[in-house]
C-alpha cells in the first residue's frame, strides 16, 4: 500500500496488491472520516492503525461508495462503534450477495476469515445526503453506472470528488448500465470538480477533468456503436474478442487486472443488453400483430 495527500486534510491509500483500489480519509475537527477501504486484511489494518494515530484516536464515521468486495471489505479494520454511510441500494446489495461473497473469498485466500461484513447503519434513497464535520461538507450523491448503488462524495470546500467507481481508467459497466454510466460521467462534468478521486488508479488532477470525461464518454459509447454494428449487420457475436481497446480511445492501464480482458467483457454485456432490447422489441411487434 502507499499514501499520499491530496491535500492538508485529505489523504489516499492505493492498494498494491489488488487492482490499485483507493481507499480515502478526511482529517475533519471531529474525527476522521474514511471512505472505502483497502479490501486486503493487511493493508486496512495498516491505514486504520495510522489513521487512528493522525487523529489522536478519533474517527467521525465511515463511507462506503458501493457494495463491491475491494472497496467493503476492509472496513471490519475500523472501530465497530462507527456509523456506516452509504445508499440503499448498497445496504440492500450488501445483504443479498455479502457474506456469500465473502465465503467464496475466504475459500481461496484463508487470510480473510479475519474479516466480519460491515452492514451500512445510515443510508439515503434518491439523489444526495450531507454530511457536516468540522469545516468539511460532504455531499454524498448518487452515481449509478458501474453498479446501481454508487455513490461519490463531493468535498465542498476543496472541490474534490471521490468518485467510487464511477470514475475509472476503464469504465466498467458489466454489472451496471453504460447509459446511466454515460449520464453519470456527464453529471460528473457539470459538477466540475477540481480534482477526481477515482475509485482506482491515479488521482484527476486540475484542468484534466473535462478530458478525461469527455474520454470516457466517447469510450462507452463507441462501444455501443460497434455493439449495434455488429448486430446490424448479424456478424457472429464472437468477433468480439477481435476488438481492441485501444479502437475506442483507451489505453491499457496497468490496475493488475487485464485491461483488454475488462474492455471484452464491457463490449460482451452491451451486445447481449442490446440483442435482448431487439429481441423483446421484436417479440412485441409480433404480439402486436397477432
Ligand atoms: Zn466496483
Amino acid at each position: 500500500m502507499y499514501w499520499e495527500r491530496v491535500t492538508e486534510e485529505i489523504y489516499l491509500f492505493t492498494s498494491e496488491r489488488y487492482a490499485r483500489v483507493n481507499s480515502v480519509a478526511i482529517r475533519t475537527a471531529e474525527g476522521i472520516i474514511v471512505i472505502d477501504a483497502l479490501p486486503f486484511p493487511n493493508e486496512a489494518k495498516k491505514i486504520a492503525k495510522f489513521l487512528n494515530t493522525q487523529g489522536g484516536g478519533r474517527f467521525h464515521s465511515l463511507i462506503l461508495t458501493h457494495h463491491h468486495a475491494d472497496h467493503s471489505f476492509g472496513l471490519f479494520a475500523f472501530p465497530a462503534y462507527l456509523e456506516l454511510l452509504a445508499h440503499e441500494r448498497c445496504r440492500q446489495k450488501l445483504l443479498a450477495l455479502g457474506e456469500k461473497s465473502l465465503a467464496e473469498t475466504r475459500r481461496n485466500h484463508p487470510v480473510f476469515d479475519q474479516v466480519t461484513l460491515r452492514l451500512p447503519t445510515i443510508t439515503f434513497e434518491g439523489e444526495r445526503m450531507f454530511v457536516c464535520a468540522g469545516n468539511h461538507t460532504l455531499r454524498l450523491l448518487a452515481l449509478p453506472g458501474h453498479t446501481p448503488d454508487n455513490i461519490g462524495v463531493y468535498l465542498e470546500e476543496e472541490q474534490v470528488l471521490v468518485a467510487g467507481d464511477a470514475v475509472m481508467a476503464i469504465p466498467i459497466i458489466v454489472q451496471g448500465d453504460w447509459r446511466r454510466e454515460i449520464q453519470t460521467l456527464q453529471k460528473v462534468k457539470e459538477l466540475a470538480p477540481l480534482t477526481i478521486i477515482q475509485g482506482h488508479g491515479e488521482v484527476i488532477l486540475r484542468g484534466e477533468v473535462n478530458t478525461v470525461m469527455d474520454r470516457y464518454i466517447h469510450y462507452l459509447t463507441c462501444m455501443e456503436e460497434k455493439a449495434r454494428k455488429l448486430l446490424a449487420d448479424n456478424k457472429p457475436r464472437d468477433l468480439i474478442w477481435d476488438i481492441p481497446l485501444e479502437a475506442c480511445g483507451l489505453e491499457r492501464v496497468p490496475l493488475g487486472l487485464g485491461s483488454q480482458q475488462l474492455h471484452t467483457a464491457n463490449l460482451f454485456s452491451i451486445y447481449d443488453q442490446l440483442q435482448a432490447e431487439r429481441e423483446g422489441k421484436a417479440g412485441l411487434e409480433n404480439t402486436a400483430a397477432t
